[in-house]
């Protein structure tokens, strides 16, 4: 007898509807998964025969073939072994045809029967919403994430038996309630900038890199608290849209990474990625987000930043211009959110020491310069922000006032973002000239300092274009409305690394 049940498989952050067919005919006992299914999913026929077995249902020796629809789509991951099994047990007469009809099911097998969690339960929801379907039955650990969609009924499963009750009506389930928890008080869960004492200049490069959405480079000795800065930037900016906390938890779900039981993520991501890491694991690979993904809307931490494979930071300059990115795989390509803010960290030298008074440099001027040549140009010229964190004054930094918490910094970003959200909006009605969006309106000095800058840096045009947005940040945390030469002058002095002999000084 033939059966079907409706299923899903991922396709970059989406899923793609798929047709579970189960065919129980005469013949010598055999069990064949056909439709281009991964390693995980031909595992399935061990996992789903001793499910069954040990749920108390029977699977009799007859040949079984499971053909997964559409054919030509890859299969991956273990999550077609909880349609595979209603489908034999519909097949083999154990369950009602009608019964599975109009339900899309997904989760992974353990032998005893019980359902386990797997990656994208909330993109099967959103695809089970657009087909109307009538409800989602996944494993109880993934129900609530696919529960954060309006609009689709979710059932969370402890075990195939349990299935297999409400299916049939004897034991039916309550749907998952709606998990739309509501956003965290701003500023939670990340550690508050009052913990930081001193440095003056890195904390101003935040709140500028948080009004302005702009990358940020740290550069200092060791044990100056550079990671400690970048891991305040999270808690600066304004809280997640819901659209923005949506797209966040599908790809968290898309990469099996949400805790289990989560609900809508709410929160922005803080990603630090170790400087060994392949090129792969930070832009994504093999059908599977990197963490340049994985930071959307969020925070990319590189500490040591140097240090990272040439291949890495080669790869990193795509997404970061664009905000995705394009990964290949088996069939064509996959494109990935990737609105991250790249946050990066790195000695002054190969040593660490220079400009440090506490300690001599011992590099030589040729090793410093191979140094910072491993960072190459058109890398540098997409981080708007460079900036020093120099080693504090014995003793200098504890005196004086209390640093300034989280919470009056955000407040002044979140006035400088609505500041251009506005304006942004007004250029519907009166469009600035083209190509100046990005800092428009300006005043006549701010243009000669400008010129100027660019001349003495000799910036190229992408470096002079991330001063201009610096500057544009600064000037929406002032209150300006047009750009003036002191705003282009603070955004000048964020180019540390375009004049290097700086940091000698
Ligand atoms: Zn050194």
């Amino acid at each position: 007898m033939l059966a079907s049940v409706l299923s899903a498989t991922l396709d970059g952050l989406d899923a793609l509807a798929v047709s579970v067919e189960v065919d129980v005919g005469p013949g010598l006992p055999s069990f064949a998964i056909v439709g281009l299914p991964d390693a995980a999913v031909c595992e399935a026929r061990e996992r789903v025969r001793s499910a069954i077995r040990n749920s108390g249902f029977d699977l009799p020796p007859r040949r079984v073939v499971v053909n997964l629809a559409p054919a030509d789509r890859r299969k991956e991951g273990p999550a077609f072994d909880l349609p595979i099994a209603l489908a034999l047990l519909v097949a083999t007469g154990q369950i009602a045809p009608d019964a599975v009809t109009g339900y899309l099911a997904l989760g992974e097998l353990a032998l005893d029967g019980t359902l386990r969690p797997v990656p994208g339960a909330l993109a099967a929801a959103e695809a089970a919403r657009g087909l109307g379907a009538r409800g989602v039955l996944v494993p109880a650990a993934n129900a609530r994430e696919a529960a954060v969609l309006e609009e689709v009924t979710v059932y969370g499963l402890g075990a195939l038996r349990g299935a297999v009750e409400h299916l049939a009506g004897r034991a039916p389930l309550a749907p998952v309630p709606a998990a739309r928890d509501d956003p965290p008080p701003a500023g939670a869960p990340y550690p508050d900038l009052a913990d930081v004492r001193g440095q003056p200049a890195a904390r101003r490069a935040l709140e500028v890199a948080a009004a302005g959405g702009l990358n940020l480079l740290l550069v200092g000795p060791p044990g100056v608290g550079k990671t400690m800065l970048a891991r305040r930037l999270p808690g600066l900016l304004p809280p997640l849209a819901l659209e923005d906390a949506l797209e966040v938890t599908k790809i968290y779900s898309a990469a099996g990474r949400l805790p289990p039981h989560a609900g809508l993520r709410w929160h922005r991501p803080f990603r630090s990625p170790h400087h060994t890491a392949s090129a792969a694991a930070v832009i994504g690979g093999a059908g599977r987000p990197g963490e340049v993904t994985l930071a959307h809307r969020g925070i990319l931490f590189l500490d040591e930043l140097p240090e990272f494979r040439r291949d890495v930071l080669e790869a990193l300059r795509q997404p970061l211009e664009d905000g995705a990115v394009v990964v290949a795989r088996s069939h064509g390509t996959v494109r990935y959110p990737a609105a991250c803010t790249l946050v990066a960290a790195m000695n002054p030298c190969p040593c660490g020491y220079r400009g440090d008074p506490r300690r001599p440099c011992t590099c030589t001027p040729a090793q410093v310069q191979r140094y910072l040549a491993r960072l190459s140009g058109p890398l540098l010229d997409r981080i708007d922000l460079h900036v020093e964190v120099p080693r504090p004054a014995a003793g200098g930094a504890l005196g004086g006032k209390e640093p300034e918490p989280s919470a009056a910094v955000r407040a002044r970003v979140l006035a400088a973002t609505t500041r251009a959200a506005q304006r942004r909006a007004a250029w519907n009605d009166h469009p600035p000239p083209r190509g100046t969006e990005a800092w428009w309106p300006a005043d006549r000095s701010a243009l000669a300092l400008v010129r100027a800058a660019a001349d003495r840096l000799m910036l190229g045009a992408r470096a002079t274009n991330r001063v201009l947005r610096a500057a544009r940040a600064i000037a929406d945390l002032d209150g300006a409305q047009a750009v003036t030469a002191s705003h282009v002058a603070e955004a000048v002095r964020y180019r540390v690394l375009d004049r290097p002999a700086a940091l000698d000084a």
